[in-house]
């Protein structure tokens, strides 16, 4: 007897990156699984699913299910199942009863009103397997909550799907979330959606060019105070045991307040297990900043600057020209 699966969890929780392991093991098995998400209107228009931690996969659209042989499906997958209508989470309990082919479901339960959605509503009501995909609070709580954040704020009130907002979700427990708290202080590793620090990272380094060298290979880290990215850090694994820590900023208006330092010493805590030195090339005015976290000096590259960038880079008012290397033993 197939049966329908409701697995949902707050965001972050890995439902994206969960749904696609579960195609992945159907397809080892020489078994095809059908991959779907409902589609909103003007919103992920591609036919793809993605989670945070960079996973894709292609998929079709809830709305066109009847358009092909379902029967050649031993599983039918469906991501972001919350906003599935009534309608189509009945079309799915038929196709398990009627056809006996397993559909499982993942989702959020409740919006960031804490009201739940059409689609987790008869999920909910309907299926034959309810599970709990958990992630936590930045408090160590489990986080059930999904928050919105507008400016870094917490908001309670407005559509429960905005179409092309700049609106943003963390997860929180029900007490944060309910006094609208977010981590004072956190670093977050990001793997997908880079590019959307551009500008930040354009501070440290204005060659665009130059940072997509290295973005896509790198690994980011991002330091969010209250709900806002204050500091980014972009490292590099450079094969040789070392990482280079390959770009550091921070927002203007919350410079000179620790941030960077906190951000390169976790840093330092991180990669402490993959490797055995952190090395930076950096410009005169910041050789002290890295010395007293600890690096030492290791020589210069002449006249880096001066033939790497397409303009002259001035640093107080002189132009730069040889990039000094420093390291830390990690
Ligand atoms: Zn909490």
């Amino acid at each position: 007897m197939a049966k329908l699966y409701f697995r949902y969890g707050a965001m972050g929780s890995s439902k994206t990156a969960n749904a696609i392991m579960v195609q992945y093991n159907y397809q080892e098995r020489g078994q095809n699984a059908l991959m779907l998400k409902p589609r909103l209107d003007n919103r992920d228009g591609a036919r793809v699913v993605g989670s945070r931690s960079g996973l894709t996969a292609p998929c079709r659209f809830v709305e066109e299910m009847d358009e092909f042989d379902l029967s050649a499906y031993n599983c039918i997958i469906v991501d972001e199942a919350q906003f599935l209508t009534k309608a189509q989470v009945q079309r799915l309990v038929d196709i398990v009863d009627d056809m006996d082919i397993p559909v499982i479901c993942y989702g959020l339960r409740a919006d960031f009103r804490g009201n739940l959605f059409e689609g987790s509503h008869w999920l909910m009501a309907w299926a034959d397997t309810i599970e709990e995909i958990k992630t936590v609070c930045w408090c160590g709580r489990k986080a059930t909550t999904n928050a919105r954040l507008l400016n870094g704020r917490v908001v309670k009130s407005g559509e429960q799907i905005v179409l092309g907002g700049n609106e943003s979700y963390v997860a929180l427990c029900r007490k944060h979330w309910a006094k609208g708290e977010l981590a004072p202080e956190e670093i977050r590793r990001i793997s997908a959606g880079k590019e959307a620090y551009m500008p930040l990272l354009l501070e440290a380094d204005p060659s665009e060019a130059m940072i997509r060298s290295y973005l896509d290979d790198s690994e980011f880290y991002a330091l969010i105070a209250r709900g806002r990215c204050v500091a980014v850090a972009v490292v590099l694994a450079l094969g040789d045991g070392a990482f280079e820590l390959k770009n550091l900023a921070v927002e203007e208006a919350c410079r000179a307040q620790g941030y960077g330092s906190r951000l390169v010493r976790y840093l330092i805590r991180q990669l402490g297990g993959q490797a055995d030195r952190l090395v930076v090339g950096t410009s005169p005015a910041n050789v002290g900043f890295y010395e007293r976290l600890g690096f030492v000096r290791e020589g210069a590259i002449p006249h880096f600057f001066r033939d790497n960038y397409p303009e002259p880079i001035y640093e107080d008012g002189v132009a730069l020209d040889d990039m000094i290397t420093l390291s830390i033993k990690l």
